[in-house]
């Protein structure tokens, strides 16, 4: 697993997801992870949204979600990705869970994406695309180009993608057919060219961001499993790149991380629609739990 990917989180955070996952045991929950803007990496807080929520989903307004984004924006910081619970059942990303984030990290991650820094890394676009971004705001645009075989509308993919690590360097692009080598800051893809295919390299004067935001998926019985998501903003084309990573937990005794954030939409009760339970078992934790002014 990719360590750089890994979701760093507060302990607080992550048991706070735990008990509202078992504190209403039969049905699902779904809210944001939040982050410091200025450190958008690092989950300190967790922000429950209300949702209509079944035993086998959890879905949240659009409304309710740019509340959040919001009112996390009024506080410096921004969603770091989404958590949702199954209830008692395992923990996996269903199919249901991959249309909600292709739906919903785009979004999330526009908050974030300009506070990071940029990456000088190859990427595998889709079957028969890549890009590579440049120091100068560049992107190089690879693809494959042939003749249509057959006539038939056969997609064209690369023969293989092989991802590998090197120290520091300058990004470019290298084409002896039929390998095709992008350069990246510490990283090369080399791509090869399937026979009698060529490759099309063209400039494109784009804007380049990412940011990898992280979708948790607990349960009542305190498992975990989480995905980063990356999201690539390609002159104006959205694309996400997800992976199964791990959890790295930070003690949250520290003063200066944020407090949950959790219960403060529940200030506007008479807007849910749905986790009424939690509702009762969460109200008496407040903000001043954390010595919070609102
Ligand atoms: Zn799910």
């Amino acid at each position: 697993m990719d360590k750089e990917l890994r979701l760093r989180i507060t302990t607080g955070s992550l048991a706070e997801m735990h008990r509202l996952a078992a504190s209403v045991p039969n049905t699902e929950i779904i809210g944001l992870l939040a982050a410091a803007k200025d450190d958008p990496r690092f989950v300190t807080s967790i922000c429950l949204l209300p949702a209509v929520a079944t035993g086998g989903s959890a879905t949240a307004s659009g409304a309710a979600i740019r509340a959040a984004m919001a009112r996390l924006g009024s506080l410096g910081m921004v969603s770091a990705g989404v958590f949702h619970s199954h209830a008692r059942f395992s923990v996996f990303h269903s199919a249901t869970d991959d249309r909600m984030i292709e739906r919903l990290f785009s979004t999330l991650a526009g908050a974030c994406m300009a506070t990071l820094a940029e990456a000088f890394e190859p990427q595998l676009t889709d079957q028969d695309r890549a890009l590579l971004p440049l120091r100068d705001g560049r992107m190089l645009k690879v693809g494959i180009r042939g003749e249509s075989i057959g006539g038939g509308f056969d997609r064209l993919a690369w023969e293989s993608a092989r991802l590998t690590f090197r120290s520091d360097a300058e990004p470019g692009v290298r084409y002896v057919h039929p390998i095709v080598e992008l350069f990246g800051q510490r990283s090369t893809l080399e791509l090869q060219v399937p026979d009698a295919l060529t490759v099309e390299i063209t400039q494109i004067e784009a804007p380049h961001r990412a940011a990898t935001l992280h979708s948790v998926v607990v349960n009542a019985k305190g498992d975990i499993t989480v995905e980063a998501v990356t999201v690539l903003d390609i002159n104006g084309r959205i694309f996400q790149e997800r992976q199964a990573v791990d959890v790295e937990t930070v003690n949250s005794s520290v003063s200066r991380l944020e407090p949950n954030l959790h219960f403060y939409l529940y200030r506007e009760e008479q807007t849910l629609t749905v986790a009424g339970e939690i509702q009762s078992a969460m109200l008496s934790e407040t903000w001043k739990a954390n010595g919070h002014k609102s």
